[in-house]
């Protein structure tokens, strides 16, 4: 993709879907908005106070799903794959409204989105893009889960491993460069889960809205969905989708090197948070459209707005 000049859509999408956890609802216009305005989103059901930024310290809870809130308590929930979808497509700046609290699933992956956004294309502005520079490493630890993120001259890579001791999942890694691969199989990598955990998951009131429909489900050694996988490493690849949505929530295009071994949306989070709570972790740069530089290296060098 370009990422030298801030992008928008240049038409109004609109789709319809359930919630996953919820099971309700949701009809979502995707606006064309612009330079600076960033990603927002509008709760459309409410009539006041119903903006809300999808950034790192708006989040207010990452259990199997991202949650962003404002300061009114107004929420949107599992925002990360459509997050992915326009970090991926290089959407700079767009309004999404939505009449429901949770973004639709979908077919449980960034497909649908990354599709209606190649139908209506891009716009093309002036405007420098923003960029996120990684200047020292940030490493955030649980138990045997950690998710890094360190400088990198050129390029904005994910190296992700999961370990499962399901004998389908088992362990799977797989490494992406943001700006440079294809991504279509991340894009089109399902969400998933075990047989065994949907009980549990409707006993937190959430799931409500799954089915095979939207999700992977593995019970013992066997995929329930009739197709199997859409790609050899689509767990992982389904996981590279989440975290690259949930670094979208820097509110910026990252130049840096993330490792992950079988994190989520919480330990990106946190990686954010820690990375934001120390100004000589990072730099903050925008290109010009006139400079246009040789290569990155370059032109990480010309103005730091930090
Ligand atoms: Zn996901």
């Amino acid at each position: 993709m370009s990422i030298l000049t801030q992008k928008t859509i240049s038409k109004k999408i609109s789709l319809k879907g359930i919630g996953i956890h919820s099971g309700k609802k949701a009809e979502l216009n995707i606006l064309p908005a612009s330079p600076n305005s960033g990603i927002i989103f509008k709760r459309v059901d409410l009539e006041k106070n119903n903006f809300v930024y999808p950034l790192y310290n708006n989040v207010t809870d990452t259990t199997l799903c991202t949650t962003i809130s404002n300061e009114y308590g107004i929420k949107v929930s599992t925002i990360e794959h459509l997050m992915g979808a326009l970090y991926a497509s290089g959407v700079d700046n767009a309004i999404i409204e939505l009449d429901s609290q949770e973004v639709p699933i979908m077919d449980g992956s960034a497909k649908v989105f990354i599709e209606h956004i190649n139908n209506v294309g891009l716009k093309f502005s002036d405007s420098p893009i923003k960029i996120l520079k990684i200047n020292k490493k940030v490493k955030i630890e649980d138990a045997e889960k950690y998710i890094s993120i360190d400088k990198s001259n050129i390029s904005g890579d994910i190296e992700f491993e999961i370990k499962y001791d399901n004998k389908v999942i088992k362990n799977q890694k797989n490494k992406i460069n943001v700006f440079e691969d294809k991504l279509d199989d991340i894009m089109s990598s399902r969400t998933f889960c075990l047989y065994e955990d949907i009980e549990k998951l409707n006993k937190l009131g959430l799931g409500k809205g799954g089915s095979l429909d939207n999700a992977v489900v593995i019970k013992k050694n066997k995929i329930l969905n009739k197709d199997g996988l859409r790609n050899k490493l689509e767990f992982v690849n389904h996981k590279i989708l989440d975290c690259m949505g949930d670094l979208f929530l820097s509110g910026y295009k990252i130049i840096g090197s993330v490792k992950c071994s079988q994190g989520g949306h919480k330990l990106t989070n946190k990686l954010l948070r820690e990375l934001f709570s120390n100004k000589s972790n990072y730099s903050l740069i925008e290109i010009k459209g006139k400079q246009l530089p040789y290569t990155f290296t370059n032109y990480l060098n010309l103005k730091s707005i930090a």
